[in-house]
């Protein structure tokens, strides 16, 4: 594998030229440390040749210790000592190498005398150079081959026979000798060479390889960073209102429930204020949504200019916002509450040219008021719904006991209250229109409401039976006054268009969706239970509950009422005349549960005046 040139940078050559220096000094030292071993076995092995091969000299019969004891012990000493020393002292100088050549070749020379210029002993010098070559340095090779050859060229001009084993020997002997060893260098310096350039291409590509893994690491690193930035930011988007920048509803969850493991771990109150911005709509729609918009970014900052750090204003939804107050009971919570609702109120704000804004707020406290998130918010929420029906710009607990008192209307749900809205209005056009049924069907509605009670059934029911009651003639507006404020009997023709009334109430109240389920009783309030009532001639339980409750709530509030046509008549009266009508005009049942809540009415009386 080669690198490409290209991609072979000044700052690879660089890394490429320290890695081959740092691989070379290794490479030394090792070797430094391989010779120092080597010649000291060699010196060993040197001392113990010598016992071997020549122990002692002899004169006649007496022998002493030879000479070459002592050349071998000394002169090898002398000689394998400094580069020892050199190796463990100065690992990896050129210096070191050196000192080793000269020692080792002259190791070769001291063995060649010792084994009295055999010509085996020479090949220690090609030996020695062959481990020098290790270095991969060719001038440790010339060193080595200097020492060899003026060992040779002396020794045979002086002493040919511990050189060549012979007692005289040729000049050009020695040059025979350094012939052979420098034709061994020849090969070992281009093998030196070789390695060397092989250890340069494996350093290039390492450097090369570096440098693009470093390259790669940098892209790596980079890419995490943005990463974990669009992760962060992604999270703050998840978490955060876009319009306001507040905590969102996700975000509030989070924050409530940890507060309140806090507030429980460490038994501390914790309160939540739930605010709703009132009349909004109206705001809306009179100035434009881009105007609303800017009126909630301006009341959630004003919102936050009155609050610690330590609490968290968020935007609930739409116009309702959520404020929780860490460390603080109900009592502090109420403060707060109302510090805040005078500054809104009070401020001017600049959105749509300078607007009045109020807001109701709600209060409940952990764990006095609620013991768990969803509980908390709802106590909150119920106390600023009663805040809006108590007239809104106002700050209501939910321990108030007004709240409680309001709880029923307000358990009605939400969307209960809006119909209400709508029946109020149907029911005041009826008004406007008769005063006698005005009047006559919010006591019909009050009376069928406590009759259904009476009758078991549940408070979801009973409020629809109310409805009917206080829609049952909305018809009416479909009757001519001629007709609807005569006095004295209707012809025939005049009966027939009253009798079209509990029709086209039906079909007024089909247009509202939330009220559609009171068509089939204001259509049926006129039926009787033998079957000969009118619009559909229905007979007993085929008459819907809430058409039967309110005939007989309406037979009875039109007996005790004054009409056009005769006077009213009494209590008792009624209550005879609806005895007889059971079962023919009326259900027996419900004329039996009427008269069942009239006797627990009277004895409550009764028991109010005794006591
Ligand atoms: P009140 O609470 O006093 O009973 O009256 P309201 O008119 O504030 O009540 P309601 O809850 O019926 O109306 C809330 C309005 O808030 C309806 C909706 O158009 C408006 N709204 C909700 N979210 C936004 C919003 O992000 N921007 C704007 N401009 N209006 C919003
Ligand atoms: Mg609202
Ligand atoms: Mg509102």
């Amino acid at each position: 594998m080669t690198t490409p040139q290209s991609e072979i940078t000044s700052e690879t050559k660089e890394r490429a030229t320290t890695l081959f220096s740092e691989h070379q000094q290794s490479l030394h030292k090792k070797i430094d440390r391989m010779f120092a071993a080597l010649m000291l076995v060699q010196w060993i092995f040197a001392i113990a040749a010598t016992f071997w091969l020549s122990p002692r000299t002899w004169a006649g019969s007496a022998s002493q210790p030879h000479i070459h004891i002592w050349g071998a012990l000394l002169l090898g000493g002398v000689i394998s000592c400094f580069p020892i020393f050199c190796a463990l002292a100065r690992p990896g100088e050129a210096f070191t190498r050196h000192v080793i050549a000269i020692g080792q070749l002259s190791m070769s020379a001291l063995l060649i005398h010792l084994a009295g210029g055999r010509i085996e002993t020479h090949f220690h010098v090609f030996g020695s150079l062959a481990f020098l070559s290790f270095y991969r340095d060719w001038r440790v090779l010339i060193t080595g081959t200097i020492v060899t050859a003026l060992d040779h060229f002396v020794r045979g001009l002086v002493w040919p026979q511990s050189v060549y084993g012979i007692q005289s020997s040729e000049t050009w002997r020695w040059l025979e000798h350094a012939g052979w060893v420098i034709f061994e260098d020849v090969f070992l310096i281009i093998s030196c060479n070789w390695g060397l350039q092989e250890i340069y291409a494996i350093c290039e590509r390492d450097a090369s390889l570096q440098a693009s893994n470093a390259s790669l690491e940098t892209k790596v690193q980079v890419r995490t960073a943005s990463l974990r930035e669009a992760n962060e930011r992604l999270a703050a988007l998840a978490t955060t209102d876009p319009l306001t920048a507040l905590p969102n509803h996700r975000a509030l969850i989070d924050i409530i429930d940890k507060e309140i493991e806090r507030s429980h771990r460490y038994n501390r109150p914790a309160s939540l204020l739930f605010l709703d911005i009132d009349h909004f709509k109206a705001l809306n729609d009179g100035c434009g949504h881009a105007v609303g918009d800017a009126a909630l970014i301006e009341f959630g900052q004003e919102l936050q200019k009155g609050l610690r750090a330590i609490d968290t204003l968020g935007r609930w939804g739409g116009e309702e916002f959520v404020i929780l107050l860490p460390e603080t009971d109900g009592e502090l919570a109420l403060e707060v509450a109302e510090r805040l609702r005078a500054s809104i109120a009070s401020h001017l704000f600049e959105a749509g040219g300078g607007v009045r804004i109020t807001c109701s707020l709600g209060a409940a406290t952990y764990s006095q008021d609620a013991l768990s998130r969803s509980e908390l918010v709802h106590a909150a929420d119920r106390a600023m719904y009663a805040a809006k029906k108590l007239g809104r710009n106002q700050v209501r607990a939910v321990s108030d006991p007004i709240v409680n008192t309001l709880d029923s209307a307000i358990e009605s749900s939400r969307e209960d209250i809006a119909t209400q809205g709508t029946v109020e209005a149907l029911a005041r056009l009826v008004e406007v229109r008769d005063d006698y049924t005005g009047e006559h069907t919010e006591g019909v509605a009050q009376l069928a409401s406590q009759l259904a009670k009476a009758m078991g059934l549940d408070e979801t029911e009973a409020r629809r039976v109310s409805l009917v009651a206080r829609l049952h003639d909305i018809g009416k507006v479909g009757i001519s006054d001629a007709i609807l404020r005569k006095e004295g009997k209707l012809d025939e023709e005049e009966w027939r268009l009253m009798k079209l009334h509990p029709i086209i109430g039906a079909d007024v109240v089909s247009h509202v969706p939330s009220l559609r389920l009171t068509m089939p009783g204001i259509r049926g309030h006129h039926e009787r239970w033998d079957g000969r009532g009118y619009p559909d001639r229905l007979e007993g339980e085929h008459i819907p509950l809430a058409a039967r409750i309110v005939a007989v709530a309406d037979a009875y509030s039109a007996m005790t009422t004054d009409r056009p046509y005769r006077q009213a008549r009494s209590h008792e009266v009624a209550i005879e005349e609806l005895k007889r009508s059971a079962g023919t005009q009326f259900d027996p049942a419900i004329v039996e549960a009427f008269l069942q809540v009239f006797e627990r009415a009277t004895r409550r009386e009764e028991r109010g005046r005794a006591a």
